[in-house]
Formats: structure tokens, C-alpha cells, sequence
């Protein structure tokens, strides 16, 4: 093949990214619908998020027997999990396997970042660049390219000085880092932080934590699988699934029906302490109104406080870590292995960066206004760019050049999460405006690969060649999307990145669709079965 040749080469469809949602949307088209199609990878394998968070600890924290795909019985009958929640190595041999068994690989393309995407209304095809100069053309572009997959590296003045080594949680070395002996410091205490710190701890010479934002966390009680539980829960997949789709979270397990105040103060300690001991994400079930009622919520606040208090012994520590300015659950609630034991540890430290700010980096290590912590390593656990960067740092281009980046100036605007106004054939997998990161991933992502699909198979079959959100369907999706967040407490976190808040200079908008995800499925098989309603079709 000639350069020339090699360089537009055309498809059906194009899927950027191979984590769980490109090779299942590969799947789906290539296997199901008989359409040519590409999939365009930045890394050198599978697993999207998965191939490149490999941090200490990094662990799933959707139950491993939930966290898969349910479209295969074969696949669902040869996998197995071998504990509770799935380790980040444990993920990517199973979606390396899920590769292998339907022979997706040779249709992706690793190590290819894409840098822009532009519709051409004359040919109504997408044309995509790729960061190596490649072009290729497809009727179709989906993007699966992850919700939290854009590394937010906070802009603090001098890193580029400082004499030791720095990574960031989301782009972590292959090879592992080896922290023996070293002076740590990590910056950050979400979902990642709070992983991070226990498995550090374990070898660093001493671990500095740099809290803002103090955080609730619930034990994940993590351990090896029974053969017992294994299978139970193959027999039973069938129900584990029903709950999992009728839950708001996309989680195997339903949310009680009781409120906070339907039972006594002495019940409803029985049973946090169950859901305390039980441990996971259940902690957040164990009352129907936990998220709809700050009262409420400050119950489950406070048994929280109290556990922390309990656990750790220095008292000035404790009082930092207990001090919770936001409603629990309304950030992304983070699961442990030992995380407030660990500041039990000689060799931890915590410093609350709200009251003595970090400065700036020096070549020795952190400045706060009141001190230098010396460091070998930092650790930035600072989170992501979230749900629209990874589809801002391309270029993407709809009608009349029209740019994501100018329709999306005050925020994110699409109908149901899937597609955008002037955006023709473009698909976005678990974008803003979907429950996606509120809900278990692989179930949100299954929902979306199967209506895309059928999308599409309804256009083929009718002799259409276009779909395109109206205006006035996506400018309804959007109130909705903010009516669902504000029926909750979730827009109380002031600083949660899903308001964009933790990113400098992005729009404060909530960007999930908080209604839940049973009723979101509801929503979009209402609107295929009326004709795809609020979509326009053209020939
Ligand atoms: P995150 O929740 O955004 O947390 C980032 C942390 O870094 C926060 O504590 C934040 O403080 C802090 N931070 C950011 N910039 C800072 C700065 N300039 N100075 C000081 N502190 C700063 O990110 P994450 O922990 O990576 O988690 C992101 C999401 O990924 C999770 O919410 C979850 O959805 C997913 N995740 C899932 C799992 C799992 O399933 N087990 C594990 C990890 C992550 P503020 O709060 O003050 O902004």
C-alpha cells in the first residue's frame, strides 16, 4: 500500500477509544450489524481507563459480578472473578480476554491518538486526523473514550523544578514505582487518594497526604470470592441483572425502600453498623431518601464522623479528616482498605492544605504558606478533567464548522447524552447527560452500545443515512439534567468535579443525568419506540 493510500482509509464507522464501551460498540457493529469499522486507541492495549490507572491499589468499586458485560452468556459462564471487587490487572485480563474471545483486535488501531474530527455535510461522512497524520472516513463516529480518562495536573508554579519525580495517578508508569524508602507526597483524597495512600504507606520511608477537601469513606471489606459466592453467582445471573436495571446505580443490589426518620434513632444505627461492617457502595442503599434530604443525609454524615474519630488516634488528625463540609455521597463516594488507619502509621502524615495553602513546588518538594515538606516522590491523585474533557481535547467539528468547544462554552448540551444539535451521525457513549458515572459503568455503557446500535439497524433498514438531535429535544434534555440534580442533594458539593469545579475556568454544570439509570433506560426506549423521537432522519 502506497502512503497516500494508507493515509484516508474509509469505514462505516469509526469508535475512538477500547475500553469497555469501544470494544463492546466494535462488537456490535462489526459482529451484529455487518459494518465496516475501525477503532482508533491512544494506548498500546486494551482496557481505556483501566490501561492507563494503574496506580497503587487502584481497584473497581462495583461488585466484580456486576462489574461486566452481561451480553454474552458464554462470556458470562467462562470468566471468573477471583475477589469481591476487581483489581485494575484483574480488569484488564478480562477485557484483554473479552479482545481475544471475539477477535476484536484486528480491527484497532493502537498508539492513535485523534486529534480532530470534522463532518462534511456534501459527503456526510466524518473525516478524523490522527495525532501520527493519518485520516480516515466513516459515516459513523462514536466516541467511547471514558468519562475520567483526561488527567487534571493542577497548575502549581515550579513543578518543572522540583528535583524529584512526580506522577499523576492516571498516567501511571508500566513498571510500577518503587517507593522504598522514600519521602512521599500525595495530594489529593478522592476515590484515588484514598486508594493510593494505604498502598504507599506500606513501603515509603513517610507518606504525606495533602487534604483540601476532607472525604467520607466506607470500608470496601475486599476479599477473595468463595467458590460458594462464585457460584451462586452464575446460577443467579439472571436476577443479579434484573436488580442491576431497575436500580437507580446500575449496582446488584436494590435501595431500601425506608427513609431515614421511618425507623428509630437506635434502628437506624443497627443498621449503618451492618452496612458499615458489610462494607461497599451498599452504605449508600440503606436509605431511600439518603440523597434527597439533607436532614437525612446527616445522619449517615454523622455516623461517618464517628467511625473516623474512633479510628484514628491522633485527635488533631481525626478532627481534620471528620471535618466534611459537603453532604455524604454528594461527591463520588469513595470505598477503602485501611484508609483512615493508615494515618495511625509513624510513618503518615496530613496536612489539611485548606488551612495552609500550597504555594508552590520547589526543587526540594511542597511549600505550604507555613512549611516545605522535603519529598523524593509526589503523587498528584487529583482526579480528571472529567466527562467533557476527553471530548473537548479533540477537535471536533459538526456542521458549517460549527465546534464542540463553542456549543459547549456554559457547559455541556446534547440530547440524552448521546447526541449533540449540528452534530450529524455522532454518538458520544456515556457523555454528559447520561447517568454514567453515577451509575455501575458497564451497565450505563451496555445501555448505550445496544441503543446506538439499534440506531443504527433502524437507519439501514429505513434507507436513512443521517441522525441528528433536534435543537429543541436537546435544549429540553438539558433542563432536565439540571431539574434531576437539583431534586437532589448532589449539586451541594460545591467542589465536585461532577460540577466541573475542580478544574480551573470550567463551566459550573452538573453534568450527569441524576435521574437514575431505570429511568433513564425507560426514557430512551420510549423515544426509539416513538420513532426516535426528537431525532431527525435524512436519506
Ligand atoms: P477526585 O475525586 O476529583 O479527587 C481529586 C482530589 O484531588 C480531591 O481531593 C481534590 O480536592 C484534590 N485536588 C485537586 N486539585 C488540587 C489542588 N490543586 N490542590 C490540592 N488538592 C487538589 O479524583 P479521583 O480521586 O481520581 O477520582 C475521580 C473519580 O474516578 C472518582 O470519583 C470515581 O468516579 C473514579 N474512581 C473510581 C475508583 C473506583 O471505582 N474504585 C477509584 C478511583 C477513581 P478537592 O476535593 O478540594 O477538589
Amino acid at each position: 500500500m502506497t502512503d497516500a493510500a494508507r493515509r484516508v482509509a474509509e469505514f462505516d464507522a469509526l469508535i475512538i477509544g477500547a475500553g469497555f464501551s469501544g470494544l463492546y460498540q466494535l462488537y456490535s457493529l462489526r459482529d451484529r450489524l455487518g459494518l465496516s469499522v475501525q477503532v482508533l486507541e491512544a494506548g498500546e492495549g486494551v482496557g481505556g481507563t483501566w490501561y492507563w490507572n494503574r496506580y497503587p491499589g487502584a481497584r473497581c468499586d462495583s461488585e466484580s459480578h456486576s462489574y461486566c458485560y452481561t451480553f454474552s452468556r458464554e462470556l458470562l459462564e467462562e470468566w471468573q472473578w477471583t475477589e469481591r471487587y476487581p483489581g485494575d490487572a484483574e480488569i484488564r485480563r478480562y477485557l484483554d480476554h473479552v479482545a481475544d474471545r471475539f477477535d476484536l483486535r484486528r480491527d484497532i488501531r493502537f498508539g492513535t491518538r485523534v486529534s480532530s474530527a470534522h463532518y462534511d455535510a456534501a459527503t456526510n461522512r466524518w473525516r478524523v486526523t490522527t495525532d501520527k497524520g493519518d485520516q480516515f472516513t466513516a459515516q459513523f463516529l462514536v466516541t467511547a473514550v471514558g468519562c475520567l480518562s483526561t488527567a487534571n495536573v493542577p497548575n502549581i508554579p515550579g513543578l518543572e523544578h522540583f528535583a524529584g519525580r512526580w506522577f499523576h495517578t492516571g498516567q501511571w508508569p508500566h513498571e510500577g514505582v518503587d517507593f522504598t524508602g522514600k519521602r512521599v507526597g500525595q495530594i489529593g483524597t478522592g476515590s484515588t487518594g484514598i486508594q493510593a495512600a494505604p498502598v504507599i504507606a506500606e513501603t515509603a520511608a513517610h507518606l504525606t497526604v495533602f487534604q483540601r477537601t476532607a472525604n467520607y469513606s466506607v470500608p470496601a471489606r475486599n476479599a477473595p470470592l468463595t467458590d460458594e459466592f462464585q457460584r451462586w453467582a452464575k446460577e443467579h445471573f439472571d436476577e443479579v441483572r434484573q436488580v442491576m436495571h431497575s436500580t437507580t446505580n446500575g449496582h446488584p443490589f436494590a435501595i431500601d425502600r425506608r427513609c431515614v426518620f421511618d425507623v428509630t434513632p437506635e434502628e437506624r444505627a443497627q443498621i449503618y453498623e451492618a452496612a458499615w461492617q458489610k462494607g461497599g457502595l451498599q452504605f449508600r442503599a440503606t436509605f431511600h431518601d439518603l440523597l434527597l434530604s439533607k436532614a437525612s443525609n446527616d445522619t449517615a454524615a454523622d455516623f461517618i464522623r464517628h467511625k473516623i474519630r474512633s479510628i484514628v488516634k491522633d485527635p488533631v488528625t481525626a478532627e481534620k479528616l471528620a471535618d466534611i463540609d459537603h453532604p455524604y455521597a454528594a461527591k463520588r463516594p469513595p470505598i477503602d482498605t485501611d484508609y483512615f488507619e493508615t494515618f495511625n502509621r509513624a510513618n503518615v502524615s496530613l496536612v489539611d492544605v485548606r488551612a495552609d495553602p500550597i504555594e508552590a513546588i520547589t526543587p526540594l518538594g511542597i511549600r505550604t504558606r507555613a512549611a516545605e515538606y522535603p519529598l523524593d516522590l509526589i503523587v498528584f491523585a487529583t482526579g480528571f478533567d472529567a466527562m467533557t474533557g476527553p471530548l473537548l481535547r479533540m477537535d471536533i467539528r459538526g456542521r458549517d464548522g460549527l465546534t464542540l468547544a463553542e456549543l459547549w462554552k456554559a457547559g455541556p448540551r446534547n440530547y440524552l447524552g448521546l447526541q449533540v444539535a449540528g452534530f450529524p451521525n455522532l454518538f458520544t457513549i456515556t457523555g454528559p447527560g447520561s447517568p454514567s458515572v453515577l451509575c455501575n459503568m458497564p451497565v450505563a455503557i451496555e445501555q448505550h452500545v445496544e441503543w446506538i446500535t439499534d440506531c443504527i439497524a433502524h437507519m439501514r433498514s429505513h434507507g436513512l443515512t443521517r441522525v441528528e438531535a433536534e435543537t429543541e429535544a436537546m435544549d429540553g434534555w438539558v433542563a432536565e439534567v439540571n431539574a434531576a440534580a437539583n431534586a437532589t442533594l448532589l449539586p451541594q458539593a460545591h467542589h465536585s468535579w461532577y460540577l466541573g469545579a475542580n478544574v480551573p475556568g470550567k463551566p459550573r454544570v452538573f453534568m450527569p443525568y441524576a435521574g437514575g439509570m431505570a429511568r433513564y433506560r425507560k426514557i430512551c426506549t420510549e423515544v426509539a419506540a416513538k420513532g426516535y423521537q426528537g431525532f431527525a432522519f435524512g436519506s
